[in-house]
């Protein structure tokens, strides 16, 4: 029987660009569908596998990227730079903390934005809201936001570029644990957060030293794996790049290793939902403080029927002010329904405000904050911490304050380049990475 990978388009669809010309997406659809896969569902299988090891609380999720990713982005530069990042975050969990650590890129396809309003007013011109480069252009002029279908295809070579850089650079030598210093080098040396992983970075040095003269090289030290999400927002895009595997004759969205649904697309009867239940890659849906146990259940019976493990991670963005109060409930009940679930707590989207600049921001100290809460409702009620999904860029921006080499607020304007939300910069990143990996061992 052939699955009916077409069921969500009698569903109300929320967050859809309004195409000025369907004959044009038409065309746009019938070329992607024609384009090779980006991942194979293999890959998706192995990061589901490795989900289902989170889920048992055997290994730890880092998973982060831009807010959106951007088509000029798509440099051998920034990707580097973005993976060095996570490298040295992941580098920190897994020796500080000791914790096998999943590492999952918001790259390679987060090019698609919900927006809480459908335009942007600026000095009193309104225009239609930024919605990602995958739909429409960042610049405020009414041609550049018109929804232009062909940008779907731009979407898909420039996570091609992207996942072909990050292929490259984490299986061709770069993330080699030798490296350690090396993706250190450029980073400002008197920097707090730097100068603590170069200590780290010692420490791993002697033990590599240590492990080779016992004759002991294995082949996880020269490589890392390294996988791709987004959030699939626009359907017809993800539709479009959904095959069948040849394999198990499973259709598999082959844009991404994971998709993720967002807090604003996961209402039970949405085109979303029924569109995740169809395909088989490992699955997120993003959980925020409205969310009520009932809801998290009925999620899990529609999405992960079968209770696979691995198959559904739940990504929770409470906001520090509302973690202890809110999450309990959640993964008492979901626990008590026996139900296997990965959990990952994602700080930067409950904690989001406007300096008086005008600039959207957060403070290193709620992502803290909500991150220790998470840690300790997991703690109290004997389940596994699961991991992180931030935004983050390997770039010195001036976006998040507090850190180490403490930004404040009228720093904002010095280097603020996101498309999007706020991002951690590297050093803010690192010393998350730090604090994560202490509440991990305390
Ligand atoms: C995001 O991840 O950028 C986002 C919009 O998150 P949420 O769906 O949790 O609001
Ligand atoms: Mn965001």
């Amino acid at each position: 029987m052939s699955i009916n990978l077409d069921s969500w388009r009698q569903l109300p669809a929320a967050q859809q660009p309004e195409w000025p010309d369907r004959g044009e997406l038409d065309k746009v659809v019938a070329e992607l569908q024609g384009l090779p896969p980006l991942v194979f569902a293999g890959e998706c299988d192995n990061l589901k596998a490795d989900l289902a090891a989170v889920a048992r609380g055997e290994a730890f999720v880092l998973q982060g990227g831009d807010c959106a990713e951007t088509f000029a982005g798509a440099t051998a530069d920034d990707v580097r730079n973005k993976l060095k990042t996570l490298l040295q975050m992941a580098i920190v969990l897994t020796y500080a903390a000791k914790v096998p650590v999943v590492k999952i890129g918001r790259m390679a396809g987060q090019f698609a934005k919900p927006r809480s309003k459908n335009t942007e007013i600026r000095d009193g011109v309104e225009l239609p809201a930024y919605r990602g480069d995958m739909v429409n252009g960042f610049d405020f002029t009414p041609e550049s936001r018109v929804p232009d279908p062909w940008r779907l295809l731009r979407a898909y070579h420039s996570s091609a570029v992207t996942l072909n850089l990050a292929r490259a650079f984490t299986k061709g030598g770069y993330a080699d644990l030798r490296q350690v210093h090396a993706w250190n080098q450029d980073f400002v040396i008197e920097s707090p957060a730097g100068k603590r992983y170069e200590q780290l970075a010692r420490e791993i040095d002697q033990a590599l030293a240590f492990m080779r003269a016992c004759g002991a090289e294995p082949e996880e030290f020269h490589s890392v794996e390294f996988y791709s999400s987004h959030e699939a927002l626009i359907l017809d895009y993800d539709r479009a790049l959904t095959r069948i595997d040849s394999r198990t004759g499973q259709p598999y969205d082959v844009s991404a290793h994971m998709v993720w649904i967002g807090e604003r697309t996961r209402q039970l009867d949405s085109a979303h939902v029924e569109f995740f239940s169809r395909i088989r890659n490992p699955i997120g849906v993003k959980l925020g403080p409205t969310t009520t146990p009932e809801d998290a259940l009925a999620l899990i019976d529609k999405l992960n029927p079968d209770n696979e493990a691995g198959r559904l991670t739940f990504i929770t963005r409470m906001g520090a002010p509302k973690i202890r109060e809110h999450l309990p409930a959640l993964v008492e009940k979901v626990t008590a329904s026996g139900a296997q679930v990965a959990w990952i707590c994602d700080p930067m989207h409950g904690n989001t405000f406007e300096a008086p600049s005008g600039h959207k921001t957060r403070r290193l100290d709620d992502v803290l904050n909500e991150v220790a809460g998470f840690f300790e409702v997991h703690r109290d009620l004997g389940t596994h911490p699961g991991g992180i999904h931030i935004e983050f860029t390997g770039d010195d921006v001036t976006e998040c304050v507090g850190g180490g080499a403490e930004i404040v607020e009228d720093d904002l304007a010095l280097r603020y380049e996101t498309a999007c939300d706020p991002r951690l910069n590297r050093g803010q990143s690192l010393d998350l990475a730090f604090r994560v990996a202490e509440l991990y061992r305390s």
